[in-house]
C-alpha cells in the first residue's frame, strides 16, 4: 500500500510540475500570427480596424458598448485529437461533459454572467454579448453535436505541428470557430489572430488553420491536479486572441507594449499567479490582475474590458472568416437543446389565450406564429403578469408552430387554435 501512496503522491507531484512549468499562451509565437505582428503588419491591421468602425456605426467611435447590443452567436466545432496508438495515451479523449462545461464557461465569461466565475463589478468591465454554441449542423448540413474524435497517432503537439494537426480535422474556418482539443506539453494553448482584408500583406490569409488550440487539460472543470489553469480560462483567453486581443502588457516586458484597448494600463510582463497586487508601470490602479488576456491563475480571472470587448465587436462584425460566422449555416438557433425543462404552454388547444412559463427571463421576448402554409402572425402578448399571456383570439383557427425567442434562446412549440 505504501508503495502505492508513493506511487500516487509522485504522479501528483510530476503533474503538478507539468502544470507549473508551462507557458499559458503561445500565440504571439505562431508564424501564422507572426507577419501579422511585426511592425508593418501591426501597423496595417490596427489601421484597417480602425477605418472599419465607420462601417458599423458610430458606437465604435463613442466607445459605448451599449448602443450594439446585440447578442452574437459562435458556432463551435471540438475537433479531440487523442492518440490510441501502441504507446499512446487516451486521457486526452476528454468526455463531452467537459466540452459542456467549456462552452458554459465561455457563456459565462463572454457575458459576464452575474452568479458565476465570470461576474466581475469594476467599472471598466463589461459584456462581450457574444454566446458560443456547439455547431449542430455540419459542413455538409447534416445534424452533428458539434464535436470531432480523431486518433492522432501522437502524444503531444506543438506550435511546430500546428499545420500538421489541423490537416487532421477541419471544417471551414469562415463558418465555425475550430477548437482543436490535444496535449501540448510546453503551452497550454494558441490562436490565429483574425485576418484584415484579404490580400492585405501584413496579414495572415491563412485560412486553413484558422482557430484555438487547447490542451486538454485546461478544457471545462478539470480535476484539480491540474490546477491552476482547470477552470476553462484558456479557451477564453485563446478566444480573445481569435477576436482581436492581445496580451494586456502588448508582448513587451518594460511598460512600452501597447494592446490598443486605452482601459487597459501599461503593464511590465504578464501577472501570473493570483497577486493581491502588482503595480509594474506605476499606474494609478496598478496591473490589471483579473483581466483575461493576462497569464494569471483561472480562479483569479474575471473580466474583459470596455475597450477589448468594443474591440473584439469589431472584429466580429468585419474581419474576414469572422464575419461570417454570424450568419454560419453550422448554427441553427431553433436548436431544441435550448428548450427549458421547466417550459410550460397551456391551453392546447386554445382559444382566447395561451400562456408560456418557464422562461429564465422575459426580456426583449419575440412570440411569432406560423401556420402550415408558413405564413406568419405576431400576436399580442403581456408579460406583465411574470408570464407570456398571448392573445390568439383574432388568429385563424388551425394548427401552428410557435416560434420564442429572446436574446440567448429560441424554442419552438406546436399549438392548435380552435
Ligand atoms: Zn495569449
Amino acid at each position: 500500500m505504501k508503495k502505492i501512496i508513493g506511487l500516487i503522491l509522485f504522479l501528483h507531484f510530476v503533474l503538478l510540475q507539468a502544470a507549473f512549468g508551462q507557458y499559458r499562451c503561445g500565440s504571439q509565437l505562431l508564424p501564422q500570427n507572426i507577419v501579422r505582428d511585426n511592425v508593418s503588419g501591426t501597423r496595417l491591421f490596427e489601421s484597417w480596424l480602425r477605418n472599419t468602425s465607420q462601417a458599423v456605426g458610430n458606437q465604435l467611435l463613442t466607445n459605448s458598448a451599449a448602443s450594439d447590443s446585440a447578442l452574437l452567436y459562435i458556432p463551435v466545432v471540438f475537433h479531440v485529437i487523442y492518440n490510441t496508438a501502441p504507446s499512446g495515451n487516451d486521457t486526452f479523449n476528454i468526455p463531452n461533459e467537459r466540452l459542456q462545461e467549456q462552452i458554459a464557461i465561455l457563456n459565462n465569461d463572454f457575458q459576464r454572467k452575474s452568479g458565476t466565475p465570470g461576474f466581475n463589478e469594476s467599472p471598466i468591465s463589461a459584456n462581450a454579448r457574444i454566446e458560443f454554441r456547439f455547431a449542430n449542423r455540419d459542413p455538409q448540413g447534416n445534424e452533428t453535436d458539434g464535436i470531432v474524435r480523431v486518433n492522432g497517432g501522437r502524444n503531444n503537439w506543438e506550435l511546430s505541428s500546428d499545420i500538421q494537426l489541423k490537416a487532421l480535422s477541419c471544417w471551414p474556418t469562415d463558418k465555425y470557430l475550430n477548437v482543436w482539443v490535444v496535449n501540448s506539453l510546453g503551452l497550454l494553448g494558441w490562436a490565429q489572430y483574425p485576418p484584415a482584408t484579404s490580400g492585405n500583406p501584413g496579414t495572415t490569409t491563412d485560412s486553413s488553420t484558422d482557430g484555438v488550440v487547447v490542451k486538454y487539460s485546461g478544457v471545462g472543470n478539470a480535476p484539480n491536479i491540474f490546477s491552476p489553469y482547470h477552470r476553462g480560462r484558456t479557451l477564453t483567453h485563446e478566444i480573445g486572441h481569435y477576436l482581436g486581443l492581445l496580451h494586456v502588457w502588448g508582448d513587451q516586458e518594460d511598460c512600452s507594449g501597447n494592446d490598443f484597448c486605452n482601459d487597459t494600463p501599461p503593464q511590465a510582463g504578464p501577472v501570473e499567479r493570483c497577486p493581491t497586487i502588482r503595480n509594474t508601470c506605476s499606474t494609478p490602479n496598478g496591473d490589471l490582475i483579473p483581466n483575461y488576456m493576462q497569464y494569471s491563475d483561472d480562479i483569479c480571472m474575471n473580466m474583459f474590458t470596455v475597450d477589448q470587448v468594443l474591440r473584439m465587436r469589431r472584429v466580429l462584425r468585419n474581419a474576414p472568416r469572422r464575419l461570417p460566422l454570424l450568419t454560419s449555416p453550422g448554427l441553427v438557433l431553433s436548436n431544441k437543446s435550448t428548450i427549458a425543462s421547466n417550459l410550460r404552454c397551456y391551453p392546447n388547444p386554445a382559444s382566447d389565450k395561451v400562456i408560456i412559463e418557464g422562461l429564465t427571463s422575459l426580456e426583449k421576448i419575440q412570440i411569432t406564429f406560423a401556420d402550415l402554409l408558413g405564413r406568419k402572425y405576431q400576436p399580442n402578448f403581456d408579460t406583465t403578469s411574470g408570464k407570456v399571456v398571448v392573445s390568439v383570439s383574432k388568429l385563424p383557427r388551425g394548427m401552428y408552430f410557435v416560434g420564442v425567442e429572446n436574446e440567448s434562446k429560441h424554442f419552438t412549440f406546436r399549438i392548435i387554435v380552435k
